[in-house]
């Protein structure tokens, strides 16, 4: 299903065009117009899902195999030398378009995408809560 007022949605079904990396019946991948780095692109399905909560398993299957293949052939093209596979899921998590998508991004040595977090600290105590908490579900 589409989702009217959804720019994802037109893009990825060829409504507005974009710089398509590749097409099937249930996904398209196309060049950021934003790029963290050259080569940058989304894995986009053609049905509206607003994140990775709604995707259907038979999507979620397909768009990682499909992020495997489409990197080892960029990778190739681009001659770069490894890639960051992300994906954000709601605005605290960076998410800014509200339909799914995986991020691609290639990463070339001594580039400066800034992707780093600060490593923090738990105690032993801490893990057990949130695996008790976790696994009660
Ligand atoms: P996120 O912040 O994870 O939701 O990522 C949204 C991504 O979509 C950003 O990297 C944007 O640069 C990119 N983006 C937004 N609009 C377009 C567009 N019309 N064509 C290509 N990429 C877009
Ligand atoms: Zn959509």
């Amino acid at each position: 299903m589409k989702k009217d007022d959804c720019i994802f949605c037109k893009i990825a079904n060829g409504e507005i065009p974009s710089s398509t990396l590749y097409e099937d019946d249930d996904f398209r991948i196309f060049l950021d117009l934003a790029p963290a780095s050259k080569g940058h692109a989304l894995i986009v399905p053609k049905e509206h899902f607003d994140n990775l909560y709604e995707l259907s398993d038979e999507k979620a299957s397909k768009a990682l195999v499909l992020a495997k293949k489409t990197i080892s052939k960029m990778t190739e093209a681009l001659k770069c030398d490894g890639f960051n596979v992300l994906q954000n899921n709601n605005e605290c998590a960076g998410q800014t378009v509200y339909h799914f998508h995986m991020h691609l991004i290639p990463r070339y040595k001594g580039d400066d995408v800034g992707l780093k977090w600060t490593p923090g600290e738990n105690t032993q105590e801490e893990r057990d809560e949130i695996v008790n908490k976790v696994r009660a579900i």
